[in-house]
């Protein structure tokens, strides 16, 4: 085999909480991760000349090491002293720098997909283990699935699958930078309300969609939100429009909406579409493993 095609699919986060900062300034989080069916494509192919070449949809996105998936490729094809290279053909849909780990997503895709092509042989398990080098979210982009991610986001527990119901996803025309966020995070930390974690697994385990929409939060809307108020306008419209609940993904500013049905779903998204708030939209589902 000398060619593969990967999907690299999206997280969102139904809990999101930091429960203090290290002595290194790494936040210690706790967080419950939920893989979607959104996800950016991938095609991985051998090539004679010892190159890592990357081509992406998207002219704004850095195609040298800075680039998650050329750090990946590189991990992988050092360590085994591996003599050819690998082109990679990214198609990117998952929406950038808008707490989805999008560029994790397609680290994890770009190592498995390289442990294939190359027969390496690798477990997910080793995967993972290096994949944390590229950055604290690759391993579970890895494992997939429902998880709570503990310490700085690698320390990681599989927990019953997630119920599934259509997803609607929403990302403003506006960015976030995930360092100044947890930078603002730190200066208000003291008076922050934290989400109840443990509530939310318990709802994950009683497949009880109403009561886990009740108890989804993320700590970090306290200081996203008051810059940023059009994530709170998008949270409520999709409310208003029948959502079960709605909640900003990550640092934001994406915001996520699930829904009982797949008909409520599409009017809220026609309904959002109208407004005029969204840059980029999508209507998805729960991913299980
Ligand atoms: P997270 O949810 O882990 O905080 P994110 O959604 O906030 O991730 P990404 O979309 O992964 O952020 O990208 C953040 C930055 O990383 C971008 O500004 C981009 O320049 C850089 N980057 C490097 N590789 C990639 C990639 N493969 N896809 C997207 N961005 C990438």
């Amino acid at each position: 085999m000398d060619n593969i095609s990967i999907k690299a699919l999206a997280k969102i986060n139904l809990g999101l909480d930091v429960t203090g900062i290290r002595e290194d300034g790494y936040h210690q989080v706790r967080m419950i991760m939920q893989t979607v069916n959104l996800f950016d494509s991938l095609n991985i192919s051998k090539n004679r000349e010892k190159e890592i070449r990357l081509s992406t949809n998207l002219g704004f996105l850095p195609v040298n090491d800075d680039n998650l998936c050329v750090k990946a490729a590189r991990l992988l094809l050092d360590e085994f002293s591996i003599k050819d290279g690998v082109d990679i053909k990214l198609t990117k849909h998952i929406p950038v720098a808008a707490g989805m780990a999008g560029g994790s997503s397609d680290a994890a895709a770009v190592l498995f997909g390289v442990n294939r092509i190359f027969r390496l042989g690798l477990s997910k398990k080793e995967l993972m283990a290096r994949g944390v080098k590229i950055g604290a979210d690759v391993p579970y982009c890895l494992m997939r699935g429902t998880a709570l991610a503990e310490g700085i986001g690698e320390e990681l527990t599989v927990l019953d699958p997630m119920i599934k119901c259509p997803v609607l996803i929403a990302k403003p025309g506006i960015s976030v930078s995930t360092k100044e966020v947890y930078q603002a995070l730190d200066s208000c930390f003291d008076t922050v309300t934290h989400p109840d974690i443990d509530a939310l697994i318990l709802d994950i385990q009683n497949k009880d969609l109403k009561s886990l929409c009740s108890h989804m939060g993320n700590v970090l809307q306290e200081v996203t939100i008051p810059k940023h108020p059009i994530i709170a306008d998008i949270k409520q419209n999709m409310v208003d429009n029948g959502a079960l609940g709605a909640m900003m993904s990550g640092s934001g500013p994406t915001v996520f909406g699930f829904f009982e049905d797949m008909k409520t779903a599409r009017e809220a998204k026609q309904k959002l579409t109208e407004t005029g708030m969204v840059k980029q939209l999508y209507l998805t589902t729960i991913y299980n493993n």
